[in-house]
C-alpha cells in the first residue's frame, strides 16, 4: 500500500510529466467502486481543464485544475460544497486520486495497450494519456473544490501544534499516529520506524508522553519520511511511467517487518504486537 513518501514521489513524477497539459477528454470504466464522485461530475470537471500542478495532500494525489475556455460550472457534489471556501474561485477545481492498495496512475502513449483493470483514461492535448489502473479497486477518484486533508501535514506542522495533537489522548501513541484526523498521511510502516527512532514504545498512551518524548517524535517523523522520499526520487519512473516496474521502493526498515530479528542498535530481538488491528514492531530495549 503506498504511503506518504510513495504518494509524494508519484505526485512529483506526475507533475514533471503532465503539469501544463490540458485534459481533452475522459473515459471512465463501468466499475462503480473507483468513482467517489458521480461519473458525470468527474467528466465535467476534468474535460477542457488545464493541469496547473500535481501535489500530495496527506495520502492523496491532487491535480489542480483550471478551466479552459468554458464557463466554470463549479463542482456540485456534497463534499465539495462542504469544503469550499468563499475565497476559492469557482474555476479552481481539483481531481483527487487515492491509490488505495493497488492503484497506479500512469502516463502512457495512446497506442499502448490498455492494461486490465484500467478504470479511467484522461486524454491529454499533448497526445499522451493518464490512466488509472487498480486491480483491487480500493483506490478512489473524485473531484472537489478547495480540497484539504482532514489532519495536519507531518512535513510542515510546527512543534507546538504537533504537541497539542496528542494532549490528553488516552489511545496508544501508535494509534494516534495512524489517526488521519490528527496527522495526515502517516501510515503503519513509517509510524513504527518513527517510534523506533524516537525510542518510544508503540503501546504508550499518547497522553503519557513527556514534552521531550514528543519533541523527539516530532523530529523523527519527517526525518523518516524525507529519507524515504529521497530514496524514491531516483525511481519515480517505476511508478508513473507505463513501462515502470511494479512495487514500491523501501526504506531500510529498522523494525517494521523484522519480528524476531536482532535490533540494529542493541541486538535484542524485535517484537511484534497488534494495536488496533495493525501490526506494530518495536525493540523492547531501545524503546520505553
Ligand atoms: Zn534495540
Amino acid at each position: 500500500m503506498p504511503e506518504l513518501p510513495e504518494v509524494e514521489t508519484i505526485a512529483r513524477g506526475l507533475a514533471k510529466r503532465v503539469a501544463g497539459d490540458v485534459i481533452s477528454s475522459v473515459w471512465l470504466g463501468s466499475k462503480p467502486e473507483p468513482l467517489k464522485s458521480p461519473a458525470s461530475e468527474i467528466v465535467r470537471t476534468l474535460e477542457s481543464s488545464r493541469i496547473k500542478g500535481v501535489r500530495r495532500v496527506g495520502k492523496h494525489i491532487v491535480f489542480d485544475l483550471i478551466s479552459e475556455g468554458r464557463p466554470a460550472s463549479g463542482v456540485k457534489n456534497r463534499r465539495a460544497r462542504k469544503l469550499s471556501k468563499p475565497t476559492h474561485s469557482l474555476s479552481d477545481a481539483q481531481w483527487i486520486v487515492h491509490l488505495g492498495m493497488t492503484g497506479r496512475m500512469v502516463v502512457c502513449e495512446p497506442n499502448e495497450e490498455i492494461a486490465k483493470h484500467t478504470h479511467a483514461i484522461a486524454k491529454l492535448a499533448s497526445g499522451r494519456e493518464l490512466r488509472f489502473v487498480d486491480p483491487r479497486r480500493f483506490g478512489r477518484l473524485s473531484v472537489a473544490s478547495g480540497f484539504e486533508a482532514p489532519g495536519v501535514e507531518p512535513l510542515e506542522v510546527e512543534l507546538e501544534r504537533f504537541v497539542s495533537l496528542f494532549h490528553g489522548r488516552k489511545t496508544p501513541i501508535k494509534s494516534a499516529l495512524l489517526n488521519q484526523k490528527l496527522l495526515s498521511g502517516v501510515g503503519n510502516i513509517y509510524a513504527d520506524e518513527s517510534l523506533f527512532r524516537a525510542g518510544i514504545r508503540p503501546r504508550r498512551r499518547a497522553s503519557s508522553l513527556s514534552r521531550e518524548d514528543l519533541r523527539r517524535l516530532y523530529l523523527c517523523i519527517p526525518e523518516v519520511l524525507k529519507e524515504a522520499i529521497e530514496l524514491g526520487g531516483s525511481s519515480i519512473s517505476d511508478y508513473v511511467d507505463s513501462d515502470g516496474e511494479e512495487g514500491f521502493f523501501q526504506l531500510q526498515h529498522r523494525v517494521y517487518g523484522r519480528e524476531g530479528e536482532p535490533c540494529l542498535v542493541c541486538k535484542t530481538p524485535i517484537k511484534r504486537i497488534v494495536i488496533a488491528g495493525r501490526s506494530s514492531h518495536y525493540c523492547p530495549k531501545c524503546q520505553k
